[in-house]
């Protein structure tokens, strides 16, 4: 892929653009070898300005806070762009609605709701991603997920054309939206409820204890590494995984947490190949010994 060009615009706007840039820091896993071109537009003007330059010439990802993706350890042959923290404005469109930068973290946005007495952000102050993130995963936990809040999201595609697309124009469906993977969301508007802070208050701390008692905390993870499989049974990955594999297995310093079965760990330094072996054998233990098909949550980057 030829550079020279981005080399140019990166002198000639002094960009936060880099080459051959390592990625293992920027995921919670803590696992990836190198991105060939990696942008962290300080805002909207530079970001449309380099997907002119680039066009469309290799491969884009967009990263979020990482705690979702799994990366190997060669070279990714494209750019991965990671919105700055100019992107994570949060402001309010009405008193009960909310209108929040992308790159803005999700427990971020709950704290904004909580000091403006609006409810049914709860939910999100438990869970350690951007909004991006959650809008691309549909991201949700105590039966509460981004689409039960959002009213539309605001967006660029990779030719540098901005959309709004209403959330009634969006397929919704498990950890997933129908959406093409190389829009990248900007902002989102969503909706709550007017409420009371001490029982919004309340509520998301009543959240986070029952997440801290049934999840690991301060580990590599990616979270929940399977789906759960609600077409085939009522049984959670979790229970199906503890019944198939054992649980002290492990692939070097790929291993599964001892709180929750559905929470891949790196131990130490694990490679890519070794989470991904501990992928594999526990899809297939689980096939072998439930026949239920289990698939990934996480986001394996190509
Ligand atoms: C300890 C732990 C607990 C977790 N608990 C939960 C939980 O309770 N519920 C739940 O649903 N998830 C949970 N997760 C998973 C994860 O936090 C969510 O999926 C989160 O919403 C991902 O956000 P992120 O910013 O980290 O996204 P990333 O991991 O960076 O990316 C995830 C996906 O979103 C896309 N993306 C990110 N930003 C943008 C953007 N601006 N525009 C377009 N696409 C974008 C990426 O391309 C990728 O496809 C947990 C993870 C961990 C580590």
């Amino acid at each position: 892929m030829d550079i020279k060009d981005l080399e140019n615009f990166k002198n000639k706007y002094n960009s936060d653009l880099f080459f051959n840039f390592d990625i293992k820091k920027l995921n919670w896993f803590n696992i990836g070898g190198k991105s060939k071109i990696f942008f962290k537009p300080k805002n909207l003007i530079e970001l449309k300005q380099f997907l002119k330059i680039y066009n469309n010439r290799g491969k884009i990802f967009i990263l979020g806070m990482g705690s979702n993706v799994l990366f190997k350890d060669t070279i990714y042959e494209g750019v991965i762009i990671k919105l700055s923290n100019n992107f994570s404005t949060l402001s309010k469109l009405k008193p009960n609605t909310i209108i929040a930068g992308s790159a803005c973290s999700q427990k971020k946005l709950s704290e904004y709701a909580l000091e403006n007495e609006i409810s049914g952000f709860e939910f999100m102050y438990c869970i350690p991603g951007s909004v991006g993130g959650g809008l691309q995963m549909n991201s949700g936990c105590f039966g509460t997920e981004f689409k039960d809040k959002l009213i539309s999201l605001q967006c660029i595609d990779t030719n540098g054309n901005i959309k709004i697309i209403p959330s009634n124009k969006i397929t919704f469906k498990y950890r997933k939206i129908d959406l093409n993977e190389n829009l990248i969301f900007l902002s989102a508007t969503f909706e709550g409820n007017l409420s009371n802070k001490n029982k919004i208050k309340n509520l998301m701390e009543e959240l986070k204890i029952k997440k801290n008692n049934s999840q690991p905390s301060k580990i590599k993870t990616g979270g929940s590494t399977f789906k759960n499989p609600i077409d085939q049974t009522t049984k959670k990955a979790w229970e199906l995984i503890k019944a198939s594999v054992p649980k002290n297995i492990n692939f070097g310093d790929a291993c599964i947490s001892k709180k929750h079965s559905n929470f891949f760990v790196n131990k130490n330094n694990a490679t890519f190949e070794e989470m991904y072996s501990l992928i594999n054998f526990v899809k297939k233990n689980v096939k072998d010994k439930t026949g239920v098909n289990i698939n990934l949550e996480i986001k394996i980057v190509e």
